[in-house]
Order: structure tokens, then C-alpha cells, then sequence
């Protein structure tokens, strides 16, 4: 879980920029109808000013405690919210996560879903597996419409021998075998950010360095001890060719972000697999500078298959006006970037781009229908 740094806000031109910047001889539609508004009729795209009217669903964020203001926000911003518990101990105990996000989603009916998860403190007791199966249909008796399987495996947790436990592991299996049955959909967050690998100079973007900066236990590039990124992700992926019918959710685009090509491969090897965008969107962005038609090409392509999230952490300290308006102004940006053909910049790397301008039913997709559609019970 990582949020986007404070201050990443991004600076949107006028509209009217747009038509000089176009690639002369581009295809691309959104291009194309920038330099030529008349074109396309406008109803084919959303404007910023669509942005509260159109009903969106934030499929990955991260909410604690009472959260009034940031539900008056989600609420103003017509975002109902899919909020994630996380095994993590920067956060409070899975617990308290758990009946924080049962509250609010009796007080917010309807606009509130929200996915379990399960600690791996007793991991190597005999027993534990089957002890996880009941936590979780506990939550979902009471609600919850998926289980999060986090970073920690396969990066953080080690059996007695000192082998990290990766997520084909044995002892996981009962727990994702249960899922599959049930049809509970299961979101994998394994490895990190390719930039997590690479040394500082090459990483490509200001807010991974940042990040790796402030959680050097999570730097692998000065863990080479530690297991690869290839070696995760190959047994995340043998997890799934062995659970050929799980519902599963690969948030933060996969852990693939860095090539659209590389998610396109993964999507086409696990037809039943989703992605969400969180806290990756940057990533879109830092490729659509150099190549926007592969970017917008790949968003179309998948356009049933990609859920918009944004990864925001809401605590109770953080409810101050600085805080929700920054909560605000990274969804528009991102729906600017989604929506519209704006000239944008990024205050995580240097090249300016174009927004994707994807047309409104791609967009109604990626923002509340492949979300419906994955979690049928969970808004309503
Ligand atoms: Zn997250």
C-alpha cells in the first residue's frame, strides 16, 4: 500500500494546448480529436466537469477509524469505495481493520464494500490454515467481499529454516483452494514496483525512489539476498495455473507496471484475472509520455478487465482540509488523465503527456462496471 507523495499533484494546461501539441500523422483517436474537436461527437468523451456526475467506484483504498470526512469526500466526488484490510504493522490490527470497515459500511449502505485478509503470525502452526478458513468466512458472514493476500509473502515472511514463503506455498493452498470454491475473490499484492530492484539513478519515477528511500526493508536492490521480482511473481503465477477458476484481482497493475505489454501478457495467460491501477497510475502516465497509443491501446484492449483504484490511505489523524483536498485533487488529476486529452505534467518525472481521452463506455468500465461486475454483492 503506498500512497502518492504529497505535493505529486499534478499540473493540467489549458485545453487549448492540446491542439498545438498533437504528433502530426498520429491515429490516435484522442489526438486526432483534440486537433479536430468537430470530429468526434463530444458525447463520445467525458469532460472534467463530468468528473461528480458520473458515478465511479474507487475498487482500492485503505480506510480506518470513522472517516466521516473522507466519506463527505467520496460522497461529493460520486465514489462509492472498495476499502482493503491489509496485514501490515504500519497499520492498526487486522481486527480493528475489520470492524472499522464493518461500521462504515452499515453507516454508509450502499457506498461501502470492503475485502478481508489474514495474519501470518502462526504460521508455521500446525492448524493455521484451517483456523484462516474460519476467520474469513467469519468476515464474510459479516460482509466481506474478498481476501487480500499482501506483499509480505513471498517478500517478509520466513519458515524456521530461513526460506522466504512464497505464494504457492503449501500451507496457503487450503486457504486459496476455499477461496476458489466459494467464489471469493482473492487480491494479490505480490512484489513491488520493478524500481524496487534497480538502483536509485535508474529508477523511473520520484515518488518510488521516495518510497524505497523510507522503507529500506522493502529496497531489494540492497537485498540481493532476498528473493527476485521474476521469483515472486513466478509463484504467484503457478498459484493461479493451479486455481484455474479463483476470482482473482491483481492489484497495482500486476506488479507489472512498467510495460502495458507485460500486463497484456499476464491477462492473456489468466483470462479469469482482473488488474486494478493503484498507486501505479503514475507508472500509465510515465509511459504514455513516450508512447500514448501503446498505453490507450492497452486500456481498449482490456477495457473489461481493469478496475480504477487509487490505493488512498484515509486514517483518523488525516481527516484535516489539506489532507481531503489532496484526496480530491489526485482523483481528478487521475480522471483527467483517464478521461480527457488535457496536457499534463507529473511531478514524478520530467517528459509532459497527454491525458488518454478513452471513450465514456471504456471509462464507465474501468470506474464503476468491471467493479460491479467482480463483486456483484458488494454495492447495491
Ligand atoms: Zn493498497
Amino acid at each position: 500500500m503506498r500512497t502518492r507523495p504529497a505535493g505529486a499533484a499534478r499540473v493540467v494546461a489549458p485545453l487549448a494546448l492540446v491542439a498545438a501539441a498533437a504528433a502530426p500523422g498520429s491515429d490516435d483517436r484522442a489526438l486526432t480529436a483534440a486537433r479536430t474537436p468537430d470530429v468526434q461527437p463530444a458525447a463520445h468523451y467525458y469532460a472534467v466537469r463530468d468528473f461528480p456526475r458520473v458515478e465511479k467506484i474507487d475498487a482500492h483504498v485503505h480506510v480506518y477509524g470513522v472517516a466521516e470526512h473522507f466519506m463527505a469526500q467520496a460522497t461529493a466526488d460520486n465514489f462509492r469505495i472498495l476499502d482493503i484490510n491489509v496485514d501490515d504493522a504500519d497499520y492498526p490490527p487486522i481486527g480493528e481493520q475489520r470492524r472499522d470497515a464493518v461500521s462504515l459500511r452499515e453507516r454508509y449502505p450502499g457506498r461501502v464494500a470492503f475485502v478481508t485478509t489474514f495474519s501470518v503470525e502462526s504460521f508455521s502452526s500446525p492448524g493455521w490454515s484451517a483456523s484462516v478458513v474460519r476467520d474469513i468466512d467469519e468476515a464474510i458472514a459479516q460482509g466481506a467481499v474478498g481476501v487480500k493476500i499482501w506483499k509480505n509473502i513471498g517478500m517478509a515472511l520466513r519458515d524456521a529454516d530461513g526460506r522466504y514463503v512464497m505464494p504457492d506455498d503449501a500451507r496457503l493452498e487450503p486457504i486459496i483452494a476455499h477461496l476458489e470454491r466459494q467464489h471469493v475473490v482473492l487480491l494479490g499484492h505480490q512484489a513491488e514496483p520493478r524500481n524496487c530492484w534497480l538502483p536509485p539513478e535508474k529508477m523511473t519515477v520520484r515518488s518510488d525512489r521516495e518510497y524505497f528511500s523510507e522503507h529500506p526493508q522493502y529496497y531489494m536492490y540492497r537485498h540481493p539476498e532476498m528473493p527476485t521480482h521474476e521469483s515472486i511473481l513466478a509463484a504467484r503465477d503457478r498459484m493461479l495455473r493451479a486455481h484455474p477458476v479463483l476470482h482473482f484481482d491483481a492489484v497495482h497493475l500486476a506488479s507489472l507496471e512498467w510495460d502495458v505489454g507485460r500486463v497484456a501478457d499476464f491477462l492473456d495467460r489468466f483470462p479469469g484475472a482482473r488488474v486494478d491501477v493503484a498507486a501505479r497510475m503514475v507508472h500509465l502516465e510515465y509511459q504514455a509520455a513516450s508512447d500514448p497509443q501503446k498505453v490507450r491501446h492497452f486500456l481498449i484492449r482490456y477495457q473489461d478487465r481493469i478496475l480504477y483504484g487509487s490505493d488512498a490511505a484515509y486514517g483518523p489523524g488525516d481527516s484535516d482540509v489539506a489532507a481531503l483536498a489532496s484526496l480530491h485533487d489526485d482523483w481528478l488529476a487521475d480522471w483527467r488523465f483517464l478521461a480527457t486529452a488535457d496536457l499534463m505534467h507529473s511531478a514524478d518525472f520530467a517528459a509532459a503527456f497527454h491525458g488518454l481521452q478513452l471513450p465514456r463506455e471504456v471509462i464507465d468500465k474501468i470506474y464503476r462496471r468491471n467493479a460491479q461486475a467482480l463483486f456483484p454483492q458488494a454495492w447495491y
